[in-house]
């Protein structure tokens, strides 16, 4: 659980994503949804209900959700939204979960399996490891977010309390808020950008299959319907990934519309 040496951190993470105590660079940011989202621990638990601290925020914005929703924020979060809002402080509401201390991931190292959902799981990188080795906590990463403790299939992760008797805002820094703020918007772009990499590669390869396909010889009927038969199956694949990213660039422009 002490942090070592670590085996999967991704390379390439920024180092501001590591030590920065500035949010990341957003020029949206400057709107109600990015001012709201500044006074959020950053825990990226989803316990108020949305994927992530910056949804959150945008549903406030919006008026389609409270401010009393985010349990790691607890009283004194409530009490901060409501002076930005010039609304009344009211009581967290407990259907989302209690204030209570933050808590760290444990993994029982005997048995890990190696599996590596729990660092697909973990919205801030803080668990480093490799397929088939065990896997770590990174202590001073861990926001407590215990969102890797359901997919591990041999329930090998515990969550602990580390801020004994302190809770909400009193026990999590607005330095250690900023620090997984950034962790997890570089994991989201780094994200995008495997899967593009991953979208291009399979573009190639259908497009080089597709022309082999046109390349081989086909003489007889049989032939030339089966070589339609494949040319229409790569063809129809090549526009339902077209039509997905075309999907995807407007669901990214219509968020950073949003965002302004
Ligand atoms: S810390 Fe968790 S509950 Fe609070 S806004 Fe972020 S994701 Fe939601
Ligand atoms: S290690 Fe687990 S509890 Fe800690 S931040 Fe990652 S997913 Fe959350
Ligand atoms: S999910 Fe559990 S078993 Fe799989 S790598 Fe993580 S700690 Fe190990």
């Amino acid at each position: 659980m002490s942090p070592l040496s670590c085996l999967n951190c991704p390379t390439d993470v920024p180092p501001s994503a590591i030590t920065s105590s500035a949010p990341p660079a957003d020029p949206a940011a400057s709107g109600l949804a990015g001012r709201i989202e500044d006074l959020l621990p950053q825990t990226q638990c989803t316990k108020c209900g949305y994927p992530a601290c910056r949804p959150y925020a945008e549903a406030i914005a919006d008026g389609r959700a409270s401010y009393n929703q985010c349990p790691p924020g607890g009283a004194e979060g409530v009490a901060r939204l409501a002076r930005l809002l010039g609304r009344p402080v009211i009581p967290l509401n407990p259907v989302h979960g209690r204030e209570q201390p933050r808590l760290l991931a444990v993994i029982d190292e005997a048995a890990c399996i190696g599996c590596t959902l729990c660092i697909q799981a973990c919205p801030v990188d803080a668990i480093s490891g490799a397929a088939k080795q065990m896997h770590t906590v990174i202590d001073a990463l861990c926001t407590g977010c215990d969102l890797c403790v359901a997919p591990c299939p041999v329930d090998c992760i515990t969550m602990v309390e580390a801020t004994l008797g302190r809770t909400g805002w009193q026990a999590w820094t607005q330095e250690q808020a900023d620090a997984a703020r950034a962790r997890h918007d570089w994991r989201a772009v780094r994200l995008k950008r495997d899967k593009e990499e991953n979208d291009a590669r399979l573009a190639a390869k259908a497009a080089a299959k597709l022309k082999e396909v046109e390349a081989a010889e086909a003489g007889t009927p049989e032939e030339r319907a089966e070589q339609a038969r494949k040319k229409a199956i790569i063809q129809a694949a090549m526009e339902r990934a077209r039509l997905k990213k075309l999907q995807a660039e407007q669901d990214d422009a219509a968020r950073s519309g949003a965002k302004q």
